[in-house]
């Protein structure tokens, strides 16, 4: 029953939002140089941040989202916007879905003591769209003084034995002051409704867990992503029973003491299209309960602080709210450090 990380506020660049080819100097100057308040930082601290950032083709070509101003959607403003978010909570790890720029977050958040690595999805909906940037994927960055990287692996899902669309990033990083091993990874499943559609997002989790089982089981493990699912649906309940793992969802342990079962929050995008208003929750993170305790997670704005258009707009590039995650390393922390 921990305070919010931090109050979630979106600072603007105005003006300075580099239009420029002298925008990420600018950048620096007025966003990352920025002090990083609360954020916890200690060898048996991981601060995760999870996001889909919606892919720049999907976005501006493909989502319609019809309140959005198009001006919001325009790349050479929009992508400081991502990254004045992604460093405002100085995470240690950062897991990013619909990347269809990563070179561009590769050169900026390397300037910060990231690296990442990156994996496209094998037939992304973006490389249909005119004047795409390539396929969209999923990113997972570290911080390069906190970790040293022992691994990565990437995983195109398995569907009853076939390749789907859908892919996953798995890293193992040794945190350097104790030499503690972590597993993290980010998956973005199927999307869109329907009970096939729900099977086929329960197989791909499967397939996930398997993965990072087989590769990785016994270590600290974090896997988040947007699943495309409900907490309803088959998939989170995969997730939260496997067996050896033993995970859970991190945004759902931080309710009222009283509830008598965990809950999500109410939502972690929320967009309006031709069809309608979406407001849901389908993006989590979860962790192995043996290994972490959940310090703190950042809280979601609220309906009258994303504003009636919902999201994206010029305060929120992606349809997506990021997810950040305080976690604690028990076996790290039980000399009290
Ligand atoms: P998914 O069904 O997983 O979705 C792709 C993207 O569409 C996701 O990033 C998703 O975002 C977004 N999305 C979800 N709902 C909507 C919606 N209502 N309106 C607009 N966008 C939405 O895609 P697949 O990986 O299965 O790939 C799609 C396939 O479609 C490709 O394999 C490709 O072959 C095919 N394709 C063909 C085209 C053509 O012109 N021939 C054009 C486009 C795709 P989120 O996860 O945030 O919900
Ligand atoms: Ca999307």
């Amino acid at each position: 029953n921990l305070p919010p990380l931090v109050k979630r506020s979106f600072r603007r660049l105005q003006g300075q939002s580099g239009d420029t080819p002298d925008g990420v100097r600018v950048l620096q100057w007025n966003v990352l140089s920025r002090v990083c308040g609360e954020a916890v930082s200690s060898p048996c601290h991981v601060r995760v941040l999870q996001w889909n950032v919606l892919s720049q083709a999907l976005g501006q070509m493909n989502d319609n989202f019809v309140c959005c101003p198009d001006e919001a959607l325009e790349w050479r403003s929009r992508r400081y916007h991502i990254i004045e978010e992604i460093v405002e909570y100085c995470p240690d790890v950062i897991c990013l879905q619909e990347v269809d720029h990563f070179n561009f977050l590769k050169t900026v958040l390397g300037t910060q003591g990231y690296r990442g690595a990156f994996f496209p999805k094998p037939d992304s909906p973006c490389l249909y769209i005119k004047g795409n940037n390539g396929p969209d994927g999923c990113a997972i960055f570290f911080k390069e003084d906190k970790f040293e990287l022992l691994k990565v692996e990437t995983r195109v899902l398995e569907v009853w034995r076939v390749q789907s669309n859908q892919v996953a990033v798995v890293m193992l990083l040794r945190i350097r002051e104790t030499s503690q091993e972590i597993c993290v990874a980010t998956t973005h499943l199927k999307a869109r409704t329907g009970a096939l559609l729900s099977t086929l997002r329960n197989e791909q989790g499967k397939d996930l867990l398997d993965f990072v089982t087989s590769h990785y089981g016994g270590r600290p493990v974090i896997i988040c992503g947007d699943f495309n699912a409900e907490p309803t649906e088959p998939v989170y309940l995969t997730l939260l029973s496997h067996q050896s793992l033993r995970m859970a969802s991190a945004y759902a342990t931080t309710g009222d003491v009283s509830d008598a079962a965990p809950r999500e929050p109410p939502y972690t995008t929320w967009k309006i299209r031709e069809e309608g208003e979406v407001c849901h929750t389908i993006d989590y993170v979860f962790y192995s309960l043996d290994s972490f305790s959940v310090e703190a997670v950042l809280d979601f704005p609220t309906g009258e602080e994303i504003g009636e258009g919902r999201v994206p707009s010029f305060g929120y590039p992606s349809d997506h709210f990021s997810l950040v995650c305080d976690f604690r390393l028990k076996s790290a922390c039980e000399l009290g450090s």
